[in-house]
């Protein structure tokens, strides 16, 4: 599973690499596959080339014009406004047919929360997490997120009132329990490690581990600042902020 890729090919190869390295049936994308990077239109050949499995997320729709830039800082608008005249045409339809959820069996998949799909609520505190906890479909043992590009694991024991955080980056699934696993960002991650993250998810143990690899940032950097997109997007990727 991977998440907010946000145009960054170099980063997104780094993750398809290592995964390549495991035993993946199925790949799961939680959106965001562009905005912020240099390479919005490789970004999206690589996901339709990987998998159907494809949520929206809101940089997806504010490359398309479906999501109002005015709620971006002026980076991320900025950078919205580049990639939408960078797309091509079959890559906007494409981001244009995205759902918001995805499920099958037990697991459950939304680019920002299970409350409101489409307010895109960051799951910054304790009170939203537990929101989205109760938004959960009744029967969903696990639901995977990505957009504030940071992993984290949250875990609610059914006869409990508030959720938990799990200071771990793996984690058995107890069946008294659900969970909220944060998959982190493959293209921005912004939790201080600058490596790209992704998670894997075994159906058959029932175990979630998020997973770290390094990428060539050098060269994502250089591709941010040739494109004349803010200097700042460039900066960031080395500090994991
Ligand atoms: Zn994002």
């Amino acid at each position: 599973m991977l998440s907010d890729t946000h145009g960054n090919l170099e980063a997104l190869d780094a993750v398809l690499e290592a995964l390549a390295d495991e035993r993946i049936d199925r790949y799961l994308c939680l959106g965001d596959v562009v905005g912020y990077g240099a390479n919005p239109n490789e970004c999206l050949d690589r996901i339709i080339g990987l998998t159907s499995d494809v949520i929206a997320g809101n940089h997806d729709h504010a490359a398309i014009g479906r999501l109002d830039i005015a709620t971006f800082n002026r980076y991320a608008a900025e950078a919205a406004l580049w990639t939408r005249r960078q797309l091509t045409p079959a890559g906007r339809r494409y981001l244009g047919t995205l759902p918001y959820t995805w499920r099958k069996d037990d697991l459950f998949a939304v680019h920002a929360s299970p409350a409101n799909p489409e307010d895109w609520i960051y799951l910054t505190s304790h009170w939203l997490t537990d929101e989205a906890f109760d938004a959960m479909p009744g029967d969903i043992a696990l639901c995977v997120v990505g957009h504030t590009h940071t992993p984290g694991i949250f875990e609610k024991r059914t006869t409990a009132d508030r959720s938990r955080q799990i200071a771990a980056t793996e984690v058995g699934m107890d069946s008294e329990c659900r969970y909220i696993v944060n998959v982190g960002s493959v293209g921005q991650p912004r939790d201080g490690d600058p490596r790209a993250a992704y998670c894997i998810y075994d159906t058959a143990e029932k175990r979630a581990e998020i997973k770290r690899v390094a990428y060539d940032l050098e060269t994502a950097q250089r591709k941010i600042r040739d494109a004349g997109l803010p200097e700042m997007l460039a900066d960031r990727l080395e500090y994991g902020r």
